[in-house]
């Protein structure tokens, strides 16, 4: 049984079997976009229910919202993004590509193994000469003649306004996490809260992205999954350790293997921060960010409060200290852990007569958690038909008629169904039918009334 994935094969096998498309794919598609088909929008809703269980469903004080998309301009003031969200990106004048500055960087040290050098902390022109001094080139036409470094805005504008010329500058959210700042005291008021608290959304996010994506890895149009800890200072450091072993914890119980994942401290805060860290998964290309725990200190409330006038203030009702509450944010992109939980499970084995890929999803995360496979079409499929009718009020549960019962199992184990069910003479004659794991192949005789909770038991979170 080997792992030996990569984007490539990872790719072809999400075309063929629904999972994930090319974004516009007839028009030549649009860099940086993906569709998820409909094998691909069960695991990716499976994973955001399983993270909304996790961080608020099972978690105390912790609330969920949906926030809009499009916010108030003056928000992306108060968070500083429209100052000062960019990247430095550098474009090929040979073959008119753009990269960002740091990437290439990045890359090049990776390549040659030079340790110290942090882009993050390097000024603009100190990433230039870095850049002249290696003769770094080009990674799409291999030339070095870059133009000098300008700071690329990664938020997408556009204009709102009743008529053409009363128009105001809007944007799409390039984060989730304002909507929970914006709303800390309605949350707090409304649902009697008290801290610590939490807020926890799941939610669309927007980024003009200008390097190449790594298939879902990096795109223009992606969902978070944010959670942020409103609590005293004193408590911050406490939560921010909590929140790094909770986010580990919950990559552990999607089944994600631990050798692949890393905490990396961040090397460069940011003015605000007073600890950041990403947890990183080891993708095909490399040991990459997949999620992001940072101590925030007090900065988003207090910038809130600064430009909308508003107060801020906490009051604890035991105490009657009033303060401006700490956040622990913790945030993770949902198609970024899709990818990473895809990496995971893709697998090649060896069969005795064939080899097979197989999608080693936990069961929770499976897009079908059964299937139901007439053993012939001819005589089976009428009954096949029934159970199939009466699982799916239950559970997402596929049926197949069609082709070999090997090719019908190899289907199933590529788009990961743990699950697969024969029906045959035995379920015509004594009621039971045949229950094949995907991972031992190993099959169960189950009778025709267990079958529901069979499945059900083993697909529990
Ligand atoms: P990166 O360094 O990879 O650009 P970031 O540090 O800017 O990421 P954050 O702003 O901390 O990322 O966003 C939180 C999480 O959102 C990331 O850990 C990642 O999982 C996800 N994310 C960020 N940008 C993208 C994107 N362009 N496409 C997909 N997911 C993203």
């Amino acid at each position: 049984m080997e792992n030996n994935v990569t984007m490539d094969k990872l790719v072809s096998l999400c075309k063929n079997r629904g999972i994930i498309f090319q974004g516009s794919e007839i028009y030549g598609g649009m860099g940086n976009t993906w569709d998820y088909g409909p094998i691909g929008v069960e695991i990716k809703n499976n994973i955001k229910r399983a993270w909304w269980k996790k961080f608020v469903q099972e978690s105390d004080n912790s609330f969920g919202i949906d926030a809009a998309i499009l916010m108030n301009s003056k928000v992306w003031e108060a968070s500083g993004h429209t100052t000062s969200f960019s990247d430095p990106k550098m474009d090929c004048k040979e073959c008119k590509t753009r990269h960002r500055a740091d990437n290439l960087i990045e890359n090049y040290c990776a390549k040659h193994k030079i340790e110290n050098v942090i882009p993050d902390k390097m000024s603009n022109k100190e990433m230039e000469d870095f850049i002249e001094e290696h003769k770094i080139c080009c990674p799409v036409c291999g030339k070095h003649n870059f133009t000098p470094i300008r700071q690329f805005k990664l938020m997408f504008e556009t204009s709102r306004g009743v008529t053409e010329d009363n128009t105001d500058t809007i944007y799409l959210r390039p984060e989730t996490a304002q909507g929970e700042f914006v709303n800390f005291l309605n949350v707090q008021r409304s649902m009697r809260a008290k801290v610590p608290f939490g807020i926890a959304q799941i939610g669309k996010a927007f980024r003009n992205e200008i390097t190449p994506g790594n298939f879902i890895f990096r795109t223009i149009e992606f969902e978070q999954m944010e959670h942020q800890l409103f609590c005293k200072e004193c408590d911050d450091e406490k939560f921010y350790q909590e929140y790094k072993q909770k986010a580990w914890d919950f990559l552990k119980m999607l089944g994600i293997d631990e050798n692949k994942l890393r905490f990396k401290d961040h090397d460069k805060l940011a003015h605000y921060a007073k600890n950041a860290c990403d947890i990183q998964y080891n993708f095909p290309m490399g040991w990459s960010e997949l999620n992001g725990i940072h101590n925030r200190t007090n900065y988003d409330l207090s910038r809130h409060q600064e430009f909308s006038g508003k107060s801020m203030l906490y009051m604890d009702p035991i105490t009657n200290e009033k303060y401006i509450p700490y956040v622990v944010e913790y945030s993770i992109g949902a198609d970024r852990l899709m990818l990473a939980v895809l990496c995971n499970a893709y697998h090649e084995e060896k069969l005795e007569n064939e080899d097979r890929v197989v999608l080693k999803l936990a069961p929770f995360i499976a897009p079908y958690k059964a299937c139901v496979l007439p053993l012939m079409k001819k005589n089976h499929s009428e009954k096949a038909k029934e159970l199939h009718k009466y699982l799916s009020k239950y559970f997402m549960c596929d049926y197949d008629e069609s082709g070999s019962i090997g090719k019908r199992y190899r289907r199933e184990d590529e788009i990961g169904t743990p699950y697969a069910i024969t029906v045959d003479d035995e379920t015509l004659n004594n009621g039971t039918v045949t229950v094949r794991d995907r991972d031992t192949m190993k099959q169960d005789v189950v009778k025709l009334e267990d079958v529901k909770d069979y499945i059900l038991s083993r697909c529990e979170f």
